[in-house]
């Protein structure tokens, strides 16, 4: 039998309904500003999406934009800007920014109470320490996913494939705190095959389309895709090989329409909590 697809729109949908019924309960709008550095064209439809989504759900959406020529002197400034600013409860810089500006310098710069991707050191350290915290967006939605498919995580063997900074570290220990037996692969492990195919839960965050293939998975897992590959024949792929992997597992997401539109349902979401946490 085929898996069940898991449905991201759907959650992200459901997340939407928290986040419009938590911003019902608030004296104010929450506010979100998403600062975007040049013309990377692909920045500018992510950041569009996102103050789009954000006034919809009744937030107060921002956009600030800058030229690419841009200092790092100059973005800092209008980071430590916001931070002071009472209205900006979230603040987002769009990645990738241009050469001339450190991304890390940037990181570090927003506040750690409005850092609503969950990028900076101190909210990085909170979660490895399971404290409360903003956790990254995309590994959160994973989480949600998962949960829908009514399968525990703990005690389960999770394996996610994959050791960014915002997708395998914080998905792990995301994991880690639901009592999952985690295992991080990367580009160096050895027999990764073996070691994906004992994973209740498998997570593949790598970047190379269709590297699942269906004798890396346990009959009955639940496989997220977190993968966004553009063929040459400019389709959408995962990292997952979909057609063959879900003759095997037990749940799987699409690409698209499985993580991608709970990246942003969950920032919505940790803007909403940040905004909370802030004025409580
Ligand atoms: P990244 O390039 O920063 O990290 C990729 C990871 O894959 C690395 O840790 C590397 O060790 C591992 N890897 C590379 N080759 C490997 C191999 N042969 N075997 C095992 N591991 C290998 O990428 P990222 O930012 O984590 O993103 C991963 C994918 O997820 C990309 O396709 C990206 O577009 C996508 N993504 C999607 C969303 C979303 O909202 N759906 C969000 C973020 C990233």
């Amino acid at each position: 039998m085929p898996a069940s697809l898991i449905d991201g729109k759907a959650v992200a949908r459901e997340i939407e309904a928290e986040v419009r019924a938590a911003i019902s309960h608030l004296p104010f709008a929450p506010g979100l500003v998403a600062v975007r550095v040049g013309n990377d064209p692909a920045s500018e439809i992510y950041v569009r999406n996102k103050a789009k989504k954000a006034q919809e759900l009744g937030l107060r959406g921002n956009e600030r934009v800058f030229p690419e020529t841009m200092t790092e002197a100059e973005l800092l400034a209008e980071v430590d800007r916001l931070n002071r600013d009472d209205e900006v409860d979230g603040i987002l810089v769009q990645l990738p920014l241009p050469k001339q500006i450190d991304p890390q310098k940037v990181i570090d710069a927003v506040a750690p109470e409005k850092d609503v991707d969950g990028f900076h050191p101190i909210n990085v350290g909170k979660l490895h320490l399971g404290r409360r915290t903003l956790a990254p967006c995309t590994p959160a939605g994973c989480i949600r996913l998962i949960e829908s498919t009514g399968v525990p995580i703990a005690g389960a063997n999770a394996v996610v494939i994959g050791r960014s900074d915002i997708v395998g570290k914080p998905m792990a220990s995301l994991l880690l705190q639901r009592n999952a037996t985690v295992t991080i692969c990367h580009s160096k492990t050895r027999d990764l095959g073996a070691i994906a195919r004992n994973a209740d839960i498998l997570i593949a965050a790598i970047g190379k389309a269709r590297f699942v293939t269906a004798e890396m998975v346990k009959p009955g897992a639940v496989v997220i895709d977190v993968g966004i590959n553009r063929g040459a024949d400019g389709k959408l792929a995962g990292d997952v090989d979909f057609a063959r992997v879900r003759e095997v597992a037990g749940f799987i997401t699409p690409v698209p329409g499985g993580v991608g539109p709970m990246t942003i349902a969950m920032l919505m979401k940790n803007t909403v909590t940040a905004a909370e946490w802030r004025r409580a």
